[in-house]
């Protein structure tokens, strides 16, 4: 855990979220600015800066989240309307929180990217 970073001490219960699911590895609460109806962060429990700080042994891990976004996706019922997966890294994606996260939007139509 690190001491100064938001998502840490979400994923510790130091400050509140909206939680979705929880395990012993990764948690997923509500985006407290979404962008769209649905819109989940899914984040694990251990400090990963970004993308870049993945290694092999975070891929297990990752297929995880991924395939809780697919869950959660069923769950809040866009998995058939259809639903966006995000993970931005560093400043020209726009990342502000420097903890592993991937964004699950849905319930509205999203337009294409870019
Ligand atoms: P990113 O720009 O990919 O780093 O995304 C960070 C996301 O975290 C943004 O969508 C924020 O709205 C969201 N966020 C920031 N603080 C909180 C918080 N306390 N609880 C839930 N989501 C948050
Ligand atoms: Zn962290």
């Amino acid at each position: 855990m690190s001491n100064e970073c938001l998502f840490c001490k979400i994923a510790h219960k130091e400050i509140p979220s909206e939680r979705v699911f929880e395990d012993d590895e990764i948690v997923a609460f509500k985006d407290i600015n979404p962008a769209a109806p649905i819109h989940i962060l899914i984040v694990p429990k251990t400090h990963i800066a970004t993308l870049n700080d993945l290694d092999k042994n975070h891929i297990e891990l990752m297929g995880h989240m991924i395939h809780t976004a697919k869950k959660l996706a069923e769950e809040f019922k866009i998995h058939e309307s259809g639903y966006r997966t995000v993970i931005n890294c560093n400043s020209d994606a726009g990342q502000e929180v420097f903890h592993l996260h991937i964004h699950l939007l849905g319930g509205k139509p999203l337009g294409k990217m870019g």
